[in-house]
Protein backbone atom coordinates (compact mmCIF):
# COMPACT_ATOMS: atom_id res chain seq x y z
CA UNK A 1 0.00 0.00 0.00
CA UNK A 2 1.20 3.55 -0.77
CA UNK A 3 2.95 5.93 1.63
CA UNK A 4 0.03 8.04 2.97
CA UNK A 5 0.52 11.89 3.78
CA UNK A 6 -1.18 14.32 5.43
CA UNK A 7 -1.11 18.11 4.76
CA UNK A 8 -2.76 21.83 5.81
CA UNK A 9 -3.34 24.89 5.29
CA UNK A 10 -3.35 27.41 8.22
CA UNK A 11 -5.18 30.89 7.37
CA UNK A 12 -7.88 33.05 7.42
CA UNK A 13 -10.95 33.43 4.94
CA UNK A 14 -9.44 30.34 3.66
CA UNK A 15 -13.00 28.61 2.41
CA UNK A 16 -12.70 29.14 -0.94
CA UNK A 17 -9.28 27.97 -1.84
CA UNK A 18 -8.79 25.49 -4.20
CA UNK A 19 -5.64 24.51 -2.53
CA UNK A 20 -7.11 21.31 -0.96
CA UNK A 21 -8.74 20.16 -4.30
CA UNK A 22 -5.45 20.58 -6.68
CA UNK A 23 -3.43 18.90 -3.47
CA UNK A 24 -5.76 15.95 -2.95
CA UNK A 25 -6.84 15.44 -6.56
CA UNK A 26 -3.04 15.22 -7.72
CA UNK A 27 -2.54 12.50 -4.98
CA UNK A 28 -5.45 10.14 -5.90
CA UNK A 29 -3.93 10.54 -9.61
CA UNK A 30 -0.81 8.94 -8.45
CA UNK A 31 -2.08 6.87 -5.86
CA UNK A 32 -1.27 7.84 -2.69
CA UNK A 33 -3.40 8.34 0.76
CA UNK A 34 -3.28 12.58 0.69
CA UNK A 35 -4.97 14.41 2.60
CA UNK A 36 -5.37 17.86 2.90
CA UNK A 37 -7.40 19.68 5.41
CA UNK A 38 -8.19 23.61 5.70
CA UNK A 39 -7.20 25.06 9.38
CA UNK A 40 -9.49 28.44 9.64
CA UNK A 41 -7.82 30.21 12.20
CA UNK A 42 -9.44 32.69 14.66
CA UNK A 43 -8.39 35.97 15.51
CA UNK A 44 -6.70 34.83 18.62
CA UNK A 45 -4.32 32.09 16.95
CA UNK A 46 -2.87 35.10 14.93
CA UNK A 47 -0.28 35.65 17.96
CA UNK A 48 2.76 34.30 17.57
CA UNK A 49 2.96 32.09 20.59
CA UNK A 50 -0.22 30.59 19.36
CA UNK A 51 0.35 30.00 16.03
CA UNK A 52 4.18 28.52 17.48
CA UNK A 53 2.04 25.84 19.46
CA UNK A 54 -0.24 25.00 16.59
CA UNK A 55 2.96 24.28 14.55
CA UNK A 56 4.74 22.32 17.08
CA UNK A 57 0.57 20.15 17.13
CA UNK A 58 1.06 19.62 14.01
CA UNK A 59 4.70 18.13 14.14
CA UNK A 60 3.89 15.96 16.76
CA UNK A 61 0.33 15.10 14.92
CA UNK A 62 2.34 13.93 11.88
CA UNK A 63 1.95 16.08 9.53
CA UNK A 64 4.15 16.64 6.66
CA UNK A 65 3.58 20.02 5.54
CA UNK A 66 1.91 22.73 5.71
CA UNK A 67 0.86 25.74 3.05
CA UNK A 68 -0.25 29.09 5.02
CA UNK A 69 -1.03 32.28 3.76
CA UNK A 70 -2.92 35.27 4.80
CA UNK A 71 -2.39 37.07 7.25
CA UNK A 72 0.10 34.32 8.50
CA UNK A 73 2.82 34.36 6.22
CA UNK A 74 4.90 36.78 7.52
CA UNK A 75 4.52 36.07 11.17
CA UNK A 76 5.34 32.34 10.78
CA UNK A 77 8.44 32.44 8.90
CA UNK A 78 10.59 33.37 12.27
CA UNK A 79 8.76 30.33 13.54
CA UNK A 80 10.48 27.64 11.51
CA UNK A 81 13.20 25.56 12.19
CA UNK A 82 14.84 26.47 9.00
CA UNK A 83 14.55 28.46 5.69
CA UNK A 84 14.78 27.82 1.91
CA UNK A 85 17.33 30.75 0.82
CA UNK A 86 14.64 32.14 -1.36
CA UNK A 87 12.14 31.90 1.25
CA UNK A 88 15.10 33.86 3.73
CA UNK A 89 15.90 36.33 0.52
CA UNK A 90 11.92 37.41 0.67
CA UNK A 91 11.09 36.94 4.53
CA UNK A 92 7.75 35.74 4.08
CA UNK A 93 6.63 31.35 3.52
CA UNK A 94 3.65 29.91 2.15
CA UNK A 95 4.86 26.49 2.72
CA UNK A 96 6.69 24.65 5.95
CA UNK A 97 7.79 21.10 4.59
CA UNK A 98 7.71 19.05 8.25
CA UNK A 99 10.55 16.16 8.25
CA UNK A 100 11.77 14.27 11.21
CA UNK A 101 10.56 16.92 13.84
CA UNK A 102 12.02 19.59 12.07
CA UNK A 103 10.47 22.58 10.20
CA UNK A 104 11.43 24.12 6.72
CA UNK A 105 9.54 27.06 4.95
CA UNK A 106 9.60 28.33 1.56
CA UNK A 107 8.12 30.27 -0.31
CA UNK A 108 6.89 28.74 -3.85
CA UNK A 109 4.85 32.01 -4.74
CA UNK A 110 7.88 32.87 -5.77
CA UNK A 111 8.72 29.96 -7.50
CA UNK A 112 5.15 29.32 -9.13
CA UNK A 113 5.11 32.26 -9.98
CA UNK A 114 8.57 31.58 -11.89
CA UNK A 115 7.57 28.37 -13.74
CA UNK A 116 4.29 29.95 -14.68
CA UNK A 117 6.58 32.19 -16.62
CA UNK A 118 8.97 29.65 -18.01
CA UNK A 119 5.62 27.47 -18.83
CA UNK A 120 3.45 30.11 -20.14
CA UNK A 121 5.50 32.54 -21.87
CA UNK A 122 9.40 30.95 -22.69
CA UNK A 123 11.43 33.12 -24.02
CA UNK A 124 9.63 36.50 -23.29
CA UNK A 125 11.86 39.16 -22.93
CA UNK A 126 12.62 40.34 -19.27
CA UNK A 127 14.57 43.66 -19.95
CA UNK A 128 12.55 45.95 -18.96
CA UNK A 129 9.23 44.88 -16.77
CA UNK A 130 6.48 46.91 -15.24
CA UNK A 131 4.50 45.69 -12.43
CA UNK A 132 2.05 47.25 -10.47
CA UNK A 133 1.13 46.37 -7.51
CA UNK A 134 3.47 45.91 -4.04
CA UNK A 135 1.97 43.67 -1.67
CA UNK A 136 2.68 40.57 -0.37
CA UNK A 137 1.95 38.30 -3.97
CA UNK A 138 3.66 41.76 -5.94
CA UNK A 139 6.69 41.10 -3.66
CA UNK A 140 6.45 37.38 -4.21
CA UNK A 141 6.24 38.25 -8.40
CA UNK A 142 9.66 40.65 -7.83
CA UNK A 143 11.42 37.52 -6.66
CA UNK A 144 10.61 35.16 -9.40
CA UNK A 145 11.36 38.15 -12.14
CA UNK A 146 14.75 38.73 -10.49
CA UNK A 147 15.49 34.57 -10.09
CA UNK A 148 14.27 34.44 -14.19
CA UNK A 149 17.09 37.26 -14.41
CA UNK A 150 15.20 40.05 -15.20
CA UNK A 151 16.71 43.53 -16.03
CA UNK A 152 14.92 46.48 -15.24
CA UNK A 153 12.31 46.34 -13.11
CA UNK A 154 9.78 49.02 -12.61
CA UNK A 155 7.87 48.17 -9.38
CA UNK A 156 4.26 50.76 -9.27
CA UNK A 157 1.77 51.21 -6.48
CA UNK A 158 -0.84 53.76 -5.63
CA UNK A 159 0.93 53.54 -2.02
CA UNK A 160 4.92 54.62 -3.19
CA UNK A 161 5.95 53.44 0.15
CA UNK A 162 4.99 50.28 -0.70
CA UNK A 163 6.96 49.61 -3.98
CA UNK A 164 10.31 51.19 -2.33
CA UNK A 165 9.92 48.42 1.14
CA UNK A 166 9.42 46.13 -1.79
CA UNK A 167 12.50 47.25 -4.10
CA UNK A 168 14.62 47.08 -0.45
CA UNK A 169 13.87 43.33 -0.52
CA UNK A 170 15.65 42.60 -3.82
CA UNK A 171 19.40 42.08 -3.20
CA UNK A 172 21.32 45.36 -4.08
CA UNK A 173 22.23 43.69 -7.42
CA UNK A 174 18.44 43.93 -8.62
CA UNK A 175 17.44 46.79 -6.54
CA UNK A 176 20.14 48.72 -8.68
CA UNK A 177 18.41 48.18 -11.83
CA UNK A 178 14.75 48.85 -10.48
CA UNK A 179 12.72 52.21 -10.31
CA UNK A 180 9.24 52.76 -7.62
CA UNK A 181 6.69 54.86 -9.57
CA UNK A 182 2.65 55.95 -9.14
CA UNK A 183 0.53 55.13 -11.88
CA UNK A 184 0.61 58.38 -13.47
CA UNK A 185 4.46 57.54 -15.03
CA UNK A 186 2.59 54.38 -16.43
CA UNK A 187 2.41 56.13 -19.98
CA UNK A 188 6.14 56.35 -20.49
CA UNK A 189 6.97 52.87 -18.71
CA UNK A 190 5.23 51.13 -20.67
CA UNK A 191 5.59 52.68 -23.94
CA UNK A 192 9.77 51.09 -23.62
CA UNK A 193 8.20 48.13 -21.38
CA UNK A 194 8.76 44.55 -22.99
CA UNK A 195 6.59 43.12 -20.33
CA UNK A 196 3.55 43.91 -17.86
CA UNK A 197 2.51 42.28 -14.29
CA UNK A 198 -1.02 43.11 -12.70
CA UNK A 199 -0.12 42.05 -8.68
CA UNK A 200 -2.85 44.42 -7.65
CA UNK A 201 -6.32 42.93 -6.67
CA UNK A 202 -7.46 45.19 -9.78
CA UNK A 203 -9.53 42.77 -12.03
CA UNK A 204 -11.84 40.89 -9.07
CA UNK A 205 -15.36 41.06 -8.61
CA UNK A 206 -14.87 42.68 -6.13
CA UNK A 207 -12.62 45.48 -7.35
CA UNK A 208 -13.77 45.52 -11.21
CA UNK A 209 -11.56 47.37 -14.00
CA UNK A 210 -7.84 47.20 -14.54
CA UNK A 211 -4.79 48.50 -13.39
CA UNK A 212 -3.61 49.95 -16.91
CA UNK A 213 -5.38 51.07 -19.31
CA UNK A 214 -5.99 49.60 -22.33
CA UNK A 215 -4.94 51.78 -24.77
CA UNK A 216 -1.38 52.09 -22.98
CA UNK A 217 -0.88 47.95 -24.43
CA UNK A 218 0.71 47.57 -27.18
CA UNK A 219 1.52 44.14 -29.05
CA UNK A 220 5.71 44.40 -28.51
CA UNK A 221 4.17 43.71 -24.81
CA UNK A 222 3.74 40.48 -22.72
CA UNK A 223 1.02 40.65 -19.91
CA UNK A 224 0.95 38.40 -17.21
CA UNK A 225 -2.35 39.30 -14.49
CA UNK A 226 -2.21 36.99 -11.24
CA UNK A 227 -5.93 37.80 -10.80
CA UNK A 228 -7.34 34.18 -11.00
CA UNK A 229 -10.99 34.82 -9.95
CA UNK A 230 -12.06 35.37 -13.26
CA UNK A 231 -9.29 34.21 -15.03
CA UNK A 232 -10.37 36.27 -17.77
CA UNK A 233 -9.71 39.95 -16.08
CA UNK A 234 -10.48 42.88 -18.03
CA UNK A 235 -6.88 43.56 -18.56
CA UNK A 236 -6.31 40.33 -19.99
CA UNK A 237 -8.88 40.70 -22.32
CA UNK A 238 -7.40 43.57 -23.51
CA UNK A 239 -3.99 42.75 -23.97
CA UNK A 240 -5.52 39.43 -25.51
CA UNK A 241 -7.21 42.02 -28.30
CA UNK A 242 -4.31 44.46 -28.68
CA UNK A 243 -2.38 40.91 -30.01
CA UNK A 244 0.25 40.75 -26.49
CA UNK A 245 1.10 37.31 -25.52
CA UNK A 246 -0.29 36.67 -22.06
CA UNK A 247 -0.27 34.34 -18.81
CA UNK A 248 -3.56 34.51 -16.80
CA UNK A 249 -3.05 33.71 -12.94
CA UNK A 250 -4.10 30.25 -13.16
CA UNK A 251 0.19 29.87 -14.39
CA UNK A 252 0.97 31.46 -10.31
CA UNK A 253 -1.93 29.45 -8.80
CA UNK A 254 -1.37 25.83 -9.91
CA UNK A 255 2.75 25.82 -9.86
CA UNK A 256 2.85 27.01 -6.41
CA UNK A 257 0.55 24.04 -5.51
CA UNK A 258 2.37 22.18 -7.73
CA UNK A 259 5.61 23.16 -6.21
CA UNK A 260 4.36 22.64 -2.64
CA UNK A 261 2.73 19.07 -3.54
CA UNK A 262 6.46 18.62 -4.77
CA UNK A 263 7.94 19.38 -1.73
CA UNK A 264 5.31 17.56 0.50
CA UNK A 265 5.77 14.15 -1.26
CA UNK A 266 8.98 14.48 -2.90
CA UNK A 267 7.20 13.20 -5.92
CA UNK A 268 6.65 15.03 -8.91
CA UNK A 269 3.51 16.82 -9.73
CA UNK A 270 1.65 16.38 -13.10
CA UNK A 271 0.96 19.98 -14.01
CA UNK A 272 -0.65 19.76 -17.03
CA UNK A 273 -3.54 17.88 -15.11
CA UNK A 274 -3.68 20.23 -12.15
CA UNK A 275 -4.14 22.92 -14.34
CA UNK A 276 -7.30 20.87 -16.00
CA UNK A 277 -8.43 20.68 -12.63
CA UNK A 278 -8.07 24.14 -12.20
CA UNK A 279 -10.41 25.19 -15.05
CA UNK A 280 -12.69 22.44 -13.76
CA UNK A 281 -12.86 23.86 -10.23
P1 LIG B 1 -2.25 43.39 -1.21
O1 LIG B 1 -3.52 44.08 -0.86
O2 LIG B 1 -1.25 43.01 -0.16
O3 LIG B 1 -1.44 44.31 -2.26
C1 LIG B 1 -2.03 44.95 -3.37
C2 LIG B 1 -1.20 46.19 -3.70
O4 LIG B 1 -1.75 46.77 -4.89
C3 LIG B 1 -1.23 47.28 -2.63
O5 LIG B 1 0.10 47.68 -2.35
C4 LIG B 1 -2.05 48.42 -3.26
O6 LIG B 1 -1.63 49.70 -2.81
C5 LIG B 1 -1.78 48.20 -4.73
N1 LIG B 1 -2.81 48.72 -5.63
C6 LIG B 1 -4.15 48.53 -5.56
N2 LIG B 1 -4.76 49.10 -6.61
C7 LIG B 1 -3.79 49.66 -7.37
C8 LIG B 1 -3.79 50.36 -8.60
N3 LIG B 1 -4.92 50.62 -9.27
N4 LIG B 1 -2.60 50.77 -9.10
C9 LIG B 1 -1.44 50.53 -8.44
N5 LIG B 1 -1.38 49.86 -7.27
C10 LIG B 1 -2.54 49.42 -6.74
O7 LIG B 1 -2.68 42.11 -2.03
P2 LIG B 1 -1.78 40.83 -2.38
O8 LIG B 1 -1.86 39.83 -1.30
O9 LIG B 1 -0.45 41.28 -2.84
O10 LIG B 1 -2.60 40.19 -3.62
C11 LIG B 1 -2.91 40.95 -4.78
C12 LIG B 1 -3.78 40.11 -5.69
O11 LIG B 1 -3.00 39.04 -6.22
C13 LIG B 1 -4.94 39.40 -4.97
O12 LIG B 1 -6.07 40.20 -4.99
C14 LIG B 1 -5.13 38.11 -5.75
O13 LIG B 1 -6.14 38.28 -6.72
C15 LIG B 1 -3.82 37.92 -6.47
N6 LIG B 1 -3.06 36.72 -6.05
C16 LIG B 1 -2.93 35.70 -6.95
C17 LIG B 1 -2.20 34.58 -6.62
C18 LIG B 1 -2.05 33.45 -7.61
O14 LIG B 1 -1.61 32.37 -7.23
N7 LIG B 1 -2.39 33.66 -8.87
C19 LIG B 1 -1.56 34.48 -5.37
C20 LIG B 1 -1.71 35.55 -4.47
C21 LIG B 1 -2.46 36.67 -4.82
Amino acid sequence: MSRSYLAGLFGQGIGPSLSPELHEREGLRQDLRYVYRSIELDDAQLAPERLRGLLAHAVELGFDGLNVTHPVKHVMTPLVDELSPGAAAIGAINTVVIRDGTTTGHNTDVTGFAAAVRQGLPGADLDDIVLVGAGGAGTAVAHALADLGAGALHVVDTDRGRAERLLATLGPGHAGRGSTDTPDRLPALLSRASGLVNATPMGMAAHPGAPVEAALLHDRLWVADIVYRPLVTALVRSATERGCRVLTGAGMAVNQAADSFELFTGRPASRAAMVTDFDEL
